[in-house]
C-alpha cells in the first residue's frame, strides 16, 4: 500500500509568524488518521493545505501521489472534502446541493443521477432529496456534506471536526458511515476534540501543538511510550498525574507512599498523554 498523504518539512506563516512549523507525516491508503491539537495548534491550516485551498509557504506535499502545488486540480479530483462551516447551500434542496456538486466536477448524465441516487441513499437521505436543505437537522446537513464530498468518488477523504455540534446518537451514526467507508477501501484524515471519537475511529494519531507534529502512532504505541499505568492525585480543584509503565508499577508507586489521601490508580488513556503533552484538556 503506498502513501496517500505525504508531508516533508511543511512550513506556512501568517503575518510572519509560523503556524505550521517543519511538519512532516505520511498517511497510508486505507488509514483512518486522526489529527490532534489544542485550538490554534495549526490543523486546520494544515487541512487547508492539503486540501488545495491554500499553498504551503516551504516544503512539499502530495495527496493521491499528486503534487498539491503544481497540480491542485489532479489532487481536488481525487479529495472530498467536508469542512468545519457547514457549506451547503440552504436555499437549495438536497437533490440540487448534489446536482450542484456533480456539476462542478463534470459527472456527465446518467451516471451522474445514479450517484446521487446512491449516496443519498448511503447517508440515508434518500427521502429528503426534494426538502430544502434548511429544513434539516444538523445532523442530516452533516450527512449531505458526506454524500456530496463522495460523489466524485474520491479516494480520500478530510474530515475537520465532522461531528462538531451534534448530539450523541447523531454523532454514533456519522461513526458508522465513517467507518463503513474506511472498510469499502476509503482513507480518512480526520481533526477531532472528542477523544472518544478518535479513539473509537482512528487506527493512528498525530498530536500537533504549536504548528509542530509533538507525537505520532497508534493509541496503543502512544500509551506503550507514556506509560500504561496512571497514578492520579486530586487535592480541591487540581489534578496532578504520573505516568508509569504498567498498571501493576502504578499501584506499587501508591503503595509505597506513607499518605494515599486523594490518589489513585488507573489505565492511561489517550486523552491523559494528550493533557501530558499540550498542557491543554482536550474540550
Ligand atoms: P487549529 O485548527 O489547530 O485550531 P488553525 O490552523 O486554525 O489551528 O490556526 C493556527 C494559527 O494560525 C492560529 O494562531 C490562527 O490564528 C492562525 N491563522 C489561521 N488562519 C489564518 C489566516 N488566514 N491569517 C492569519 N492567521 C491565521
Amino acid at each position: 500500500m503506498g502513501a496517500a498523504v505525504c508531508l516533508q518539512d511543511v512550513y506556512k506563516v501568517y503575518n510572519r509568524i509560523p503556524v505550521v512549523n517543519r511538519l512532516s507525516l505520511t498517511i497510508q491508503q486505507g488509514e483512518i488518521f486522526g489529527l490532534l491539537g489544542p485550538n490554534g495548534a495549526g490543523k486546520s491550516t494544515t487541512i487547508r493545505m492539503l486540501t488545495t485551498l491554500t499553498r504551503p509557504s516551504d516544503g512539499q506535499i502530495w495527496v493521491a501521489g499528486q503534487n498539491v502545488v503544481k497540480h491542485p486540480q489532479a489532487v481536488r479530483a481525487r479529495i472530498g472534502v467536508v469542512l468545519q462551516a457547514v457549506s451547503v447551500d440552504n436555499d437549495l434542496t438536497v437533490w440540487e446541493n448534489m446536482e450542484l456538486h456533480g456539476r462542478l466536477h463534470h459527472i456527465p448524465d446518467p451516471q451522474r443521477q445514479q450517484r446521487i441516487d446512491q449516496w443519498l441513499a448511503y447517508v440515508e437521505l434518500g427521502s429528503r432529496r426534494h426538502e430544502f436543505v434548511r429544513t434539516l437537522s444538523g445532523g442530516m446537513k452533516r450527512r449531505l456534506q458526506i454524500a456530496r464530498a463522495l460523489l466524485h468518488e474520491p479516494q480520500i477523504l478530510f474530515l475537520d471536526e465532522p461531528t462538531v455540534g451534534l448530539d450523541p446518537q447523531t454523532r454514533r451514526r456519522l461513526w458508522e458511515i465513517i467507518r463503513q467507508l474506511n472498510r469499502e477501501g476509503m482513507t480518512i484524515l480526520l481533526t477531532s476534540h472528542y477523544m472518544e471519537e478518535v479513539q473509537s475511529l482512528c487506527q493512528r494519531v498525530g498530536i500537533m501543538d504549536t504548528g509542530k507534529l509533538i507525537e505520532e502512532g497508534t493509541p496503543e504505541e502512544l500509551r506503550q511510550r507514556h506509560g500504561e499505568g496512571l497514578a492520579v492525585h486530586q487535592e480541591g480543584d487540581r489534578w496532578e498525574s504520573k505516568f508509569f509503565p504498567t498498571l501493576e508499577a502504578a499501584a506499587a508507586f501508591l503503595d509505597g507512599l506513607t499518605d494515599r489521601t486523594g490518589w489513585m490508580v488507573r489505565p492511561s488513556n489517550l486523552e491523559d498523554i494528550f493533557v501530558h503533552l499540550t498542557g491543554h484538556q482536550l474540550d
